[in-house]
């Protein structure tokens, strides 16, 4: 498959999902700057496998809820890898609660790393993709932001969020040789969903029609596909990768 050129940041690469975009997008042998915000072995180990298998990569820290630390996380990663033409914003939380009992600094964490934080990067990379007239921007949301989930009233909506700033901002740069789409995982196993109780996952397991969780790989094969430069004429989509769980 071959990418639009340049090279791509992905935030909350050390981990997860993130960590499975940044080595694919690696492997297809574009120069990756790996975000991070607390585990930089991971992420330098992420950046070493890149390195190793013959591309280009570093690990860059930043809070993406931050927006002046964003702002030098994209200066650092344009320095590192070179001009931005891919930005995968995948950094996010999850502090879920019942609403009656959901405190308000768990509202505004989610909100401002997974919202506010695609809004920060996003912008901060904008201008120099429309100079350049290319760029691919892929939002990760989540299926929680199309159908809603019960305890995840905070969650649900900064990825309902998400799309709404993503189909917005496809019509803004159209023009301009940018795509911005969103990729909707269903249930990936990651750090984020190990952490939620057995019983639970085993609910969501028995709703799956393909009979299996998410695996961090089957997200980054449809992100990777809207980088992809035959993709060109794509945007303002949000592609579910949930298994059938939201059909
Ligand atoms: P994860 O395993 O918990 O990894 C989260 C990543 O985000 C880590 O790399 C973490 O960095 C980074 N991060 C967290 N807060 C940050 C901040 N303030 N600034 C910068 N980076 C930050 O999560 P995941 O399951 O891979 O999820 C990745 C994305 O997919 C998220 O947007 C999530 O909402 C979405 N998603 C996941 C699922 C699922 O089932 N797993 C489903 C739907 C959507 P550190 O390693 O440094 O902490």
């Amino acid at each position: 498959m071959e990418l639009i050129p340049g090279s791509a940041v992905v935030t909350g690469g050390s981990r997860g999902i993130g960590r499975a975009i940044a080595l694919r997008l690696g492997q297809l042998g574009t120069p990756v700057a790996i975000g991070y915000t607390r585990n930089v072995d991971k992420a330098e180990q992420v950046a070493a496998a890149i390195v190793a298998a013959g591309g280009k990569a570093a690990a860059i820290q930043v809070d993406v809820s931050k927006a002046e630390q964003v702002d030098e996380f994209i200066a650092a990663a344009s320095q590192a890898v070179g001009p931005i033409g891919i930005l995968i914003n995948n950094a996010g939380i999850t502090r879920d609660s019942l609403l009656l009992r959901l405190q308000k600094q768990a509202w505004a964490d989610v909100l401002a790393t997974n919202l506010d934080g695609t809004f920060y990067c996003t912008q901060a990379v904008l201008r120099g993709m429309v100079k350049r007239r290319s760029g691919r921007i892929v939002n990760i949301a989540s299926v929680v932001g199309i159908h809603g989930n019960a305890g995840q009233t905070n969650y649900a909506a900064a990825k309902a969020g998400i799309i709404g700033f993503t189909k917005s901002l496809a019509q803004e740069v159209a023009k301009r040789g940018i795509t911005v789409n969103a990729v909707a995982p269903g249930f990936i196993a990651t750090d984020m969903t190990a952490s939620l109780p057995a019983n639970i996952q085993d609910q969501y397991l028995n709703k799956i029609p393909s009979g299996r969780y998410g695996k961090p790989e089957d997200v980054a094969a449809a992100v990777t596909f809207f980088c992809s430069a035959s993709a060109g004429y794509i945007t303002g989509q949000v592609l579910s990768v949930d298994g059938g769980l939201s059909m």
